[in-house]
């Protein structure tokens, strides 16, 4: 029997995922037969096509019209909109984001022109490593994207995200009703079009790997369709799936539309379980950490997998990718050294969940690995997609990295652990690492303990001068509006995301209550009033703080956001929630200080802040 595992839109299609990759691997290892498909880059490449943003312009200009006939009928007034149906809702905004983009500065046709040669230009070395060039293009693509999205506002596919219409919840019945309709979601039409039976067949098991709450929609929408259109196996799974495994406990029917099982906790020796139940080598109850619907029609749970040997690991496979397809010259491929956070213990954090305890590679399995790829795929760019590695080992890896002379450039998440120290730091970058992204979070000491963050506060600085004094780019991840949070403590967060000379690169984010982290049962201790529920699908809540909503703290940051990055308009990546690959490759190019203080000719027009 042969597998496929997937992975589904939305997710940042710059380089290849490691999921799929790595479940071949271990297939493989196994002796299984597996390969893998990159739908999301497949998506990307298909919509950024001149004749997919002019039929979108068209069909948005023919909803206008025909829209605002109905306006004038019905009389609809933007003051009544909480009485509409949802739809009159979703027209509504439609309407509005239609209008808006249609009196805007931005021409449809022109994009279109324009838009397959910016997909070139990304593509293209001369081209993607001259910041003028780069930077228009990626323009012109979050512009395409935009007109592409028009038809179905208010939800929206971007570079770095997909928005879902915020007119419908997360919960069971609306998800099942979005993923069934397509004037209310892409990709309904997109692959009805594109998944044909006749290219799945053959395969007895396919995964769709879930790994965030941006490919909830499409990879329901498309896990539905496999399940009508082959006979394989399907299942889901990824680190999302398993945030939602209580939800999916209580919804027999999903298992009858979107999939045969899903996989809960670490796919590496659950999958290969799988595929052997799949293929009647064992009972299906036998499966390890999955959700299914026995034949009594009842959900059954099975028995978590043993816990994973990071050691025993095969290294990921991409044999078989189409590397051209991804939107960029050079291709950054993601190596795991761990599992889980070996801290484990901030408050607010659920990035854990779900893998069983913290594992590391030896330094010896993981400089193989890499020194392997290296040579298989002839790439030399790399992100560790670790939570965060500790100081020690990693210098350990860093000097094993020098020692057998391996041409690499890389960049992972790093603590900001006071270990750190300035020889490290050197040895790390002499070993090729070009960036960190750096967890500074809150510049208050009383926010950082509160976070349980368990670092050397008065120590933060120091790590980042070293850093920045070895020739390492220092991006830094933020947290605005913790709960109790005052408006002073927000400022000073500000003021260090404006020190541009020690924070290279920004990611701003809010608190966000997850039904995951270890706070949610402390929501009163932290002044949390009116916790609700965001849907079955959802993995945070909604809240209120000092009578402050999320809604407004979300509205201030995205203030901050947006005056910080018309500050900073001619900078390359002043502030980046999905560029990092591409920052990794102008850092292994350029250097960190030509990066950091080039200033572009192009005037920038999107500030979304990829
Ligand atoms: S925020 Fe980072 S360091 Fe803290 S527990 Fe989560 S992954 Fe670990």
């Amino acid at each position: 029997m042969k597998t496929l595992f997937v992975l589904p839109p939305q997710w940042y299609p710059m380089s290849p995922y490691l999921s799929a990759a790595q479940l071949v691997g271990q297939f493989k290892k196994n002796g299984l037969s597996a390969a893998a498909r990159d739908l999301n880059v497949e998506f990307f490449n298909d919509m950024l096509k001149k004749d997919r943003v002019l039929d979108a312009a068209e069909k948005a200009k023919a909803f206008c019209d025909e829209f605002a006939l109905e306006i004038e009928k019905e009389g609809y007034r933007e003051e009544n909109f909480e009485q509409y149906s949802p739809m009159i809702k979703t027209k509504l905004m439609r309407y509005r984001a239609c209008t808006e983009f249609f009196e805007g500065d931005i021409d449809a046709c022109d994009v279109a022109e324009r838009v397959e040669d910016a997909v070139a230009a990304l593509k293209t070395r001369e081209r993607f490593y001259d910041p003028e060039q780069l930077f228009e293009a990626k323009d012109t693509v979050i512009d395409a994207l935009s007109i592409v999205s028009l038809p179905f506002q208010p939800s929206k596919i971007m570079l770095d995200n997909f928005i879902a219409n915020p007119v419908y919840s997360y919960d069971y019945e609306d998800i099942k009703l979005q993923c069934n309709d397509a004037s209310l979601n892409m990709f309904v039409d997109y692959f009805d079009k594109k998944i044909k039976a006749e290219d799945f067949e053959g395969y007895g098991m396919i995964g769709v790997s879930i790994c965030d709450l941006s490919q909830i929609i499409p990879g329901l929408t498309l896990a539905k369709y496999l399940k009508e259109r082959t006979n394989a196996h399907i299942t889901l799974g990824g680190n999302y799936i398993y945030k939602i495994r209580e939800s999916l406990k209580t919804m027999p029917e999903f298992f009858d539309i979107f999939c045969d099982s899903v996989q809960v906790g670490d796919g590496e020796i659950a999958a290969v379980r799988l595929a052997k139940a799949v293929m009647g080598e064992i009972p299906m109850n036998e499966a390890y950490s999955l959700i299914y619907k026995n034949g009594d029609g009842e959900i059954t749970v099975t028995e978590t997998a043993p816990l994973l040997d990071m050691d025993a690991l095969a290294p990921p496979c991409f044999d078989g990718y189409d590397f051209s397809q991804y939107l960029s010259a050079d291709i950054v491929l993601p190596v795991q050294l761990s599992k889980s956070c070996y801290w484990a213990k901030c408050t607010f954090c659920d990035f854990y969940t779900g893998q069983q305890c913290f594992d590391i590679k030896s330094v010896k399995h993981a400089v193989d690995e890499v020194e392997s790829l290296v040579n298989q795929y002839g790439f030399h760019h790399f992100i560790f997609v670790d939570e965060a590695v500790p100081p020690k080992y990693y210098n350990e890896l860093a000097l094993e990295i020098i020692r057998r002379g391996i041409k690499i450039n890389f960049y992972s998440f790093v603590r900001l652990e006071k270990t750190f120290t300035k020889e490290i730091l050197q040895n790390l970058y002499n070993a090729g690492a070009r960036s960190f992204i750096w967890g500074y979070e809150a510049e208050s000491e009383r926010i950082m303990k509160i976070l349980n963050k368990g670092i050397d506060c008065s120590q933060r600085k120091r790590i980042l001068e070293d850093a920045k004094s070895v020739g390492l780019f220092n991006h830094c991840t933020f947290l605005l509006g913790y709960p109790s949070e005052t408006p002073e403590e927000t400022e000073a967060t500000k003021n260090t995301i404006r020190n541009r000379a020690l924070v290279n690169c920004c990611t701003p984010s809010n608190f966000a209550l997850k039904k995951n982290a270890i706070m949610i049962k402390e929501t009163e201790d932290a002044g949390i009033k009116n916790v609700t529920d965001n849907g079955d699908f959802h993995i945070s809540c909604n809240y209120v703080i000092n009578g402050n909503s999320t809604k407004n703290i979300k509205k201030d940051r995205m203030e901050f956001q947006h005056n910080f990055l018309k500050d900073n308009a001619r900078s390359l990546w002043s502030l980046s929630f999905a560029d990092t690959d591409h920052i990794l490759l102008y850092l292994s190019k350029y250097g960190a200080d030509w990066v950091r203080d080039y200033k572009l000719k192009y005037k920038k027009h999107n500030f979304t802040g990829t």
